[in-house]
């Protein structure tokens, strides 16, 4: 008998979740996405709103095509419509300010998403990787193979970083500069451009283009009798656009090895290219992951219970120290293609072929 009261129960609180899982049932979620121009930020999308509408909510997912005016706009409209929050990953850190007190306003609570919200005490919650620690794995893919650890050297190697806007920027840089400084004070590495510091090498809007044409210049004016043995690049687009420059003179065939050249973000053309023996690494940063944190952050904050973080330290964005919660990136480089991207189900073997 009480058995079947266990079971008849089981089944009315399996009945009323699933009735609780229909979309829209509980109010609506804006998410509010950088550019489509990388494959990254479309995976997140559509994660969350695949995650959100299982979770029993509608969703308003806009791309603002790197256009900051355009982000702004859309997340107005967002709580014009009556959002219940936002989930934002911003172009420019610092540009959401007032669009946010409107929002905080209004009753809208807001996550930011993989990139901080700066200057803005709105902003209850990020959900992100550990920033620093990718720059750690970034800046360790080319020490390792050159031997550095082992004492080999001098090498030269150049350095690239993000967007100067976006705050995961300088936070890559200086996990990356954890590691690469030492050498470069004892002379192992040495930066035959001289440019070393952020602000020189940043690139705006994460631009492949820009990196082009950095690369192009630092090539032509210090490499003419000298050869670049690895490049620190934060991003795989940025990858991209190194790779081409070094190739347009000559890296890549005959003795000419390809530099070791990081990335991230584990973009298809990118994987390709490390499978292909071009790019040496990139981080693995499981978006479906980032999008399961931020879903349940966003039910807890709803239901009006504490969201779960694990750092309460790191973020202050120039207001308030936004409590996160942080996912572990993961390094891959030819070896564990397979392991890391297949066999986990983030990609398709055909799609890397
Ligand atoms: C993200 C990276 C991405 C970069 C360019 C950063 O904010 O954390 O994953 O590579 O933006 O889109």
């Amino acid at each position: 008998m009480k058995l079947t009261k266990v079971l008849a129960a089981a089944l009315v609180l399996g009945v009323s979740t699933m009735t609780a899982a229909f979309a829209g049932d509980k109010g609506t979620v804006g998410i509010s996405m950088p550019t489509q121009s990388s494959a990254r930020w479309i995976a997140d999308g559509a994660n969350m709103v695949d995650q959100f509408k299982a979770a029993g909510y509608d969703t308003d997912l806009q791309y603002a095509e790197d256009d900051i005016p355009n982000q702004l706009a859309q997340i107005e409209n967002m709580v014009t419509k009556g959002v219940k929050v936002l989930v934002v990953a911003a172009i420019d850190g610092t540009t959401l300010t007032d669009i946010l007190q409107k929002a905080h306003d209004a009753g809208v609570k807001v996550i930011a998403y993989d990139r901080l919200i700066r200057n803005s005490p709105n902003v209850d919650y990020y959900t992100t990787f550990d920033n620093f620690q990718v720059g750690v794995l970034q800046a360790s893919s080319l020490t390792k193979p050159l031997g550095l650890e082992e004492g080999k050297g001098p090498f030269n190697v150049e350095l690239f970083a993000g967007s100067p806007d976006d705050n995961n920027a300088t936070f890559f840089f200086n996990g990356a500069m954890s590691v690469l400084k030492p050498y470069i004070d004892s002379g192992k590495i040495v930066v035959q451009s001289g440019q070393t510091d952020f602000q020189q090498v940043a690139t705006m809007r994460w631009d492949g283009a820009t990196a082009q044409a950095r690369m192009d210049n630092i090539l032509s004016a210090n490499y003419t009798d000298k050869k670049v043995d690895a490049v620190l690049s934060p991003y795989d687009g940025i990858s991209i656009g190194i790779i081409s420059s070094l190739k347009g003179v000559g890296y890549g065939s005959g003795d000419l090895k390809m530099p070791y050249i990081s990335g991230q973000d584990a973009e298809v053309p990118s994987v390709k290219s490390i499978l292909a023996g071009e790019q040496y690494s990139t981080i693995f940063k499981d978006t479906r992951e980032l999008a399961k944190v931020t879903v349940k952050m966003v039910d807890d904050v709803l239901q009006g219970k504490e969201p779960e973080v694990n750092d309460t330290k790191t973020y202050d964005n120039g207001v308030k120290v936004v409590p996160a919660y942080l996912l572990k990136p993961s390094l891959v480089t030819k070896e564990n293609v397979t392991s890391a991207l297949i066999d986990s189900g983030y990609y398709k073997a055909d799609q890397l072929k």
